[in-house]
C-alpha cells in the first residue's frame, strides 16, 4: 500500500493536478471508459444483484455522468481565486482566497450502489485537483472488479488507482498517511475510519447510515404519498442508505394508509421473478433480516427465498420503538408502520433516536412542514417525496451527528476536497505605524478613533 500513497504524493508535488486543463481531460477520459463499457457493468451490477440496466442506469450512471458535466462545465468558477474585502486595519492591502486541491485522497466506498458512491466522491476529488485511491466494497465484489479493471487499464496508477479487498486491506489502507478519507459505510466503521484518520491529523468526510424516518401526517395527499414511498423504500430492495427506514402515520389515516401500500406493492409487482425487483445482496444481510423481522407484525410480505436471495417486500405493522426492527438501520425491504396520535409526541420519539441521515415530510399543510423541518435535526430531505434529494446536484448531500459528517455533489463535492488557502496581500509604498513599539496612549488613541471602537 506504502509504495501506491508514496507514487501518488510524488506525483501530486509535481503540481501536475492544479492545471484545470488536466483536471477536466481526466474527467472526460472517465465519463468515456465508463461510456464504453456500460455493458460490463450491467454485468457487475447484475451478478451481484440481478439488478436490471434500467435501474443501475438511473440510480448509478447517470448520476456519474451528471457529475462529470457539472463538474466539467463550473470547474472554472469553482476553481477560480476570490477577492474578498479587507479591513481598514489592513489598508491600503487586497485580500482574496486561494483553492488549493488538499493532494492524496483515498475514498472507500459501500457496497450498495458500488459505482455511485465510488465514483462521485473520486469525481469530486479530481475536480479539486487531489489524486485519488479508491477502494470500492469488497461485498459487490462483481461490481468491484469490473470497476478496478477499468479503472487501473486506463489511468496512471499515480493518479487514480482502485485497491480491492475488505478489512485488512482497508486497514492497511488506513494507516497510510492520506491528506483526506472520504467514507462512505456503517456508523460502526466509520468510527474506526475517523479515529485512523486522526493519528496524522488527516480531514475525514463520513457518510453514514442510520434511521431515517418518513412523516405521513392527515393532510397529505395519500394516494401521491404511497406511490412515492412505495418506489422510494423498494428501490434496490430497500438497500439504500436514504431510503425511507420507518413510517410515522397519523392514527386517523393508518389503515387506508396500509391498504393502498399494498395495493400499490401490488401494482408495482415486486415478484421473485420479476426483473424490476433487486436481490438482496447476501445471504448475511438476509439473515439479519429475518431476525429483526416479527412474524407476528407482518401486514404484508415476509416471504424469504434463502436460495435465490430475495426477500419479499414487506410491511409491519403495531409496530413501537421496543420492536427489533427498530433497533437498527434496515437496510432492506421491510417497511414499519408506526401511527401516531400527536405530532409533537411523533417529533419526540423520532428524535429520541440518533440523527438520522434522511427525513421525509408527507403533508400539505404548512404549519406542520415548518414544524417538523424545525424540530427534527437530520442530513437531508425532501417534502412530499423521498430519495430524489440526492439527485440535485446542487443540494449539498451528508449526514448530521451520528449519520455523518461532510458533504457532497456539485460544487459541495468540490468544495469537501478543498483547502482555502487565504492571502492578504500588503503593497510596500505606505506604512501605517501603529502596530510597532513603543506601544503609547497616543497610539492606542489614534488606533481607537481609526477602527471606531
Ligand atoms: P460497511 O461500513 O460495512 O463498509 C464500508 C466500507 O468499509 C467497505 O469498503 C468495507 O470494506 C470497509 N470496512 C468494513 N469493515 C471495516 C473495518 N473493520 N475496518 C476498515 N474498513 C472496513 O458498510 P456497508 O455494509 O458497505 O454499507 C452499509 C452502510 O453504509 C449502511 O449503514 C448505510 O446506511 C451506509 N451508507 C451510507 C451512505 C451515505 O451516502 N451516507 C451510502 C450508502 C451506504
Amino acid at each position: 500500500m506504502y509504495q501506491h500513497v508514496s507514487k501518488q504524493r510524488k506525483f501530486f508535488n509535481t503540481h501536475a493536478t492544479k492545471d484545470l486543463k488536466f483536471r477536466i481531460e481526466q474527467l472526460k477520459k472517465l465519463e468515456n471508459i465508463l461510456k464504453a463499457n456500460e455493458n460490463l457493468i450491467y454485468e457487475g451490477i447484475y451478478q451481484d444483484f440481478k439488478k436490471s440496466e434500467f435501474e443501475t442506469f438511473i440510480s448509478e450512471l447517470a448520476l456519474i455522468y451528471h457529475d462529470i458535466k457539472d463538474a466539467r462545465k463550473n470547474l472554472k468558477t469553482w476553481a477560480r481565486v476570490q477577492k474578498v474585502k479587507t479591513n481598514m486595519l489592513n489598508f491600503p492591502s487586497k485580500s482574496f482566497i486561494i483553492p488549493e486541491p488538499l493532494g492524496v485522497c483515498l475514498v472507500i466506498g459501500a457496497w450498495n450502489y458500488p459505482y455511485g458512491l465510488s465514483l462521485a466522491p473520486a469525481v469530486a476529488a479530481i475536480s479539486a485537483g487531489n489524486t485519488v485511491i479508491l477502494k470500492p466494497s469488497e461485498i459487490s465484489s462483481s461490481s468491484s472488479a469490473v470497476m478496478a479493471k477499468l479503472i487501473d487499464e486506463n489511468f496512471d496508477p499515480s493518479f487514480f488507482k482502485v485497491i480491492e479487498g475488505g478489512v485488512p486491506e482497508t486497514t492497511e489502507l488506513l494507516n497510510q498517511k492520506f491528506d483526506k478519507i472520504f467514507f462512505t459505510g456503517s456508523t460502526q466503521v466509520g468510527r474506526i475510519v475517523y479515529q485512523a484518520a486522526a493519528k496524522n491529523l488527516t480531514p475525514v468526510t463520513l457518510e453514514l447510515g442510520g434511521k431515517s424516518p418518513a412523516f405521513v401526517t392527515e393532510y397529505c395527499n395519500l394516494k401521491m404519498t404511497v406511490k412515492r414511498l412505495v418506489w422510494a423504500k423498494f428501490l434496490n430492495a430497500g438497500q439504500t442508505c436514504i431510503a425511507p427506514d420507518y413510517i410515522m402515520v397519523h392514527s386517523s389515516i393508518k389503515n387506508e394508509f396500509l391498504e393502498q401500500v399494498k395495493s400499490e406493492i401490488e401494482k408495482e409487482r415486486f415478484s421473485f421473478e420479476n426483473e424490476n425487483y433487486t436481490q438482496i445482496i447476501n445471504e448475511r444481510n438476509l439473515e439479519r433480516l429475518k431476525q429483526i423481522l416479527d412474524p407476528q407484525k407482518v401486514y404484508l410480505g415476509g416471504e424469504i427465498n434463502t436460495s435465490i436471495k430475495y426477500m419479499q417486500p414487506t410491511v409491519l405493522q403495531d409496530i413501537t420503538f421496543d420492536d427489533a426492527v427498530m433497533k437498527e438501520e434496515i437496510f432492506g425491504p421491510i417497511l414499519p408502520v408506526i401511527s401516531y396520535d400527536s405530532l409533537d409526541e411523533a417529533i419526540r420519539e423520532v428524535n429520541r433516536l440518533p440523527k438520522p441521515l434522511s427525513c421525509y415530510v408527507f403533508t400539505n399543510n404548512n404549519k406542520q412542514k415548518k414544524k417538523i423541518l424545525k424540530e427534527v435535526s437530520f442530513g437531508n430531505g425532501a417534502i412530499n417525496e423521498a430519495v430524489m434529494q440526492y439527485t440535485n446536484s446542487k443540494l449539498p448531500f451528508g449526514g448530521v451527528g451520528q449519520s455523518g459528517m461532510g458533504n457532497y455533489h456539485g460544487e459541495a463535492g468540490f468544495k469537501e476536497f478543498t483547502h482555502y488557502k487565504s492571502i492578504l496581500e500588503k503593497p510596500t509604498w505606505l506604512e501605517l505605524p501603529f502596530k510597532y513599539y513603543p506601544h503609547t496612549k497616543g497610539k492606542l488613541k489614534m488606533i481607537k478613533q481609526f477602527l471606531k471602537f
